[in-house]
């Protein structure tokens, strides 16, 4: 079966750089026959906006961007997180490392390895032993994901108790999701998901990073560069745009958004989307 997902975390309202993502998503995977599916990743409280989750899903139903499933919340998945971390305790330890103390190395130094008994208001790590584990992207072609060097040891339990993106989103994705399309910036990320995929025996899915969208300046749209909130009552216009940047042009008459939609399911080419998109014009 294959299923893709958009997964925001509730920080803010989407704006254009995430329909960009959402539509080459739901497009691949609409084309393919497979099932779209709205992840919201709201594990971290305090990075969240309360308004952001209603926002996100009224924009995205306004788009004609519809889960096939209902939507999936992070924070209901509790249970499967506690129990992907007593899976990997023999790849963890507990580290006691302040963001101070770590700041001059490039990657994790190692300093905790040696800490192997669950210790509390310490962060959980993930052993990370060098190797390379490249991958083939959909978008990039080959992937040297050497994340030793990159990352070190990752956290997958964090000090104040909350999972960390990664596992959780390892734990979401695999076995569930057999294609990823996002975004160029979590590149980096991809080597620690699916290395924990890996040791927790799950299916990695397949992996697509198409590139961002970015300010004049090379700055991502992103809610810390204050991308301006996509304007839901300008539905049609947004998604014209958005496939305009991603190298498609729909034919003018088509004035509805499911038949922008369709036409776009049909015409949706990831070897026509450019290496670097045009530069954002707001609307
Ligand atoms: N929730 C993450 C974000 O909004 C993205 C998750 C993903 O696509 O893996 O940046």
């Amino acid at each position: 079966m294959i299923a893709g997902r958009f997964a925001p975390s509730p920080t803010g309202p989407l704006h254009m750089g995430s329909l960009v993502t959402a539509l080459a998503s739901y497009c691949s995977v609409k084309q393919a026959g497979g099932q779209w599916l709205v992840r919201i990743d709201d594990l971290d409280p305090p990075r969240q906006d309360p308004n952001a989750e209603n926002a996100i899903i009224r924009s995205l139903a306004a788009h004609g961007l519809n889960s096939d499933r209902p939507i999936i919340f992070q924070s209901d998945h509790a249970v499967a997180y506690e129990s992907a971390l007593q899976k990997l305790t023999p790849h963890l330890f507990y580290c006691k490392c302040s963001r101070r103390e770590l700041r001059a190395h490039d990657r994790y130094p190692g300093t905790c390895r040696a800490a192997k008994t669950p210790t509390p208001d310490r962060a959980v790590r993930v052993l990370m032993l060098d190797a390379e584990h490249d991958y083939t992207d959909g978008f990039l072609g080959q992937v040297a994901a050497d994340f030793a060097t990159q990352l070190g040891d990752f956290i997958v339990k964090r000090r104040d108790g909350l999972i960390a993106y990664n596992l959780a989103t390892a734990v979401d994705d695999g076995d569930t999701i057999s294609e990823v399309l996002r975004g160029q910036d979590l590149l980096p990320v991809t080597a620690p998901q699916r290395y924990l995929m890996q040791l927790l025996g799950l299916n990695v899915p397949n992996y697509t990073h198409i590139p961002c969208l970015e300010f004049n300046d090379g700055t991502k749209l992103s809610k810390q560069s204050h991308a301006p909130p996509l304007d839901d009552a300008c539905a049609l216009t947004n998604l014209r745009a958005a496939l305009g940047y991603l190298g498609f042009r729909a034919p003018d008459p088509i004035n509805s958004i499911s038949s922008l939609l369709n036409w776009s399911i049909q015409h949706f080419d990831l070897t026509q989307i450019p290496d670097k998109l045009p530069k954002y014009r707001p609307c």
